[in-house]
């Protein structure tokens, strides 16, 4: 399957006509040499996929018609945000937004905790990680990247039918893997995943009031980004 190109919705007139961002259009032209009449693939990154016949493809752009036009192309059936603290090294949370785009996962927000202390990350490096993803594993939306906020902001939401919180010290008997099975069709889910010092006692206790249950991923501590690996790869095995 050859990769996708993308273009924003702003991108696409009329449901009929699409004008390839510059940069999307000097890599069709120049790096794999797309001529007027190639067929191409466009995704919008709003759950539209569209095959494109090129009208115009020189070195100041590239634009065409949409032949065919499908929906939710390479989409789950459910929709899945992971809640990841923010980690001190940079590269590892950026590393998990690339695998959360192929993992099926719908959102990231990155969480402020009582234990986070200087956690950051460059938004528009993350944004370039997230668009490179959706277009090299056949998406056709684009991962919202949310901005970073308090774990309070996201409890008060209450906006998702699972509500979960990785935690280490969660009953064996409360596994991810049989919270999911006991919900087998929860059409939104978040999982929440602490920063290396974990959640604190009174932030589990919160996320707990909030109506979030604490989850098991089983008997070893993972690192942040494992556990967060591990709740979308868990949700993507349960509902494939
Ligand atoms: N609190 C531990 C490590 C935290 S690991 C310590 O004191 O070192 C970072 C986050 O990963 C945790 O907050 C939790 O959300 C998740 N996590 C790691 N291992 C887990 C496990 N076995 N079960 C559930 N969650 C886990």
């Amino acid at each position: 399957m050859t990769t996708s190109f993308y273009a924003p919705l702003s991108a696409i007139r009329e449901q009929a006509y699409v004008v390839l961002p510059e940069d999307e259009a000097a890599h069709a032209v120049r790096v794999l040499r797309k001529r007027p009449g190639d067929e191409i693939v466009v995704v919008d990154g709003a759950g539209g996929w569209h095959r494109v016949r090129l009208d115009h493809a020189d070195r100041k752009g590239a634009s065409g018609t949409i032949l065919e036009t499908r929906r939710e192309v390479g989409e789950p059936a459910y929709a899945l945000s992971i809640g990841l603290a923010l980690l001190k090294n940079r590269s590892r949370f950026e590393t998990f937004l690339e695998k959360a785009v192929e993992l099926g996962v719908r959102e990231v927000i990155p969480l402020r905790t009582h234990r986070t202390g200087k956690g950051q990350f460059k938004v528009h490096r993350a944004e370039q990680v997230l668009i490179a993803a959706m277009k090299q594993c056949g998406r056709s939306r684009l991962v919202r990247l949310a901005a970073p906020q308090p774990l309070a902001a996201v409890l008060g939401q209450g906006d998702v039918d699972l509500a979960l919180l990785a935690h280490e010290q969660a009953a064996p008997d409360r596994s991810l893997v049989r919270v999911l099975a006991a919900h087998p069709a929860a059409p939104s889910l978040r999982v929440l995943i602490g920063p290396e010092g974990g959640f604190t006692d009174e932030e589990v206790e919160a996320a707990r009031q909030a109506g979030y249950a604490p989850v098991s991923l089983g008997p070893r501590r993972l690192r942040a980004e494992t556990a967060a690996l591990v709740a979308a790869s868990a949700v993507m095995t349960a509902r494939l």
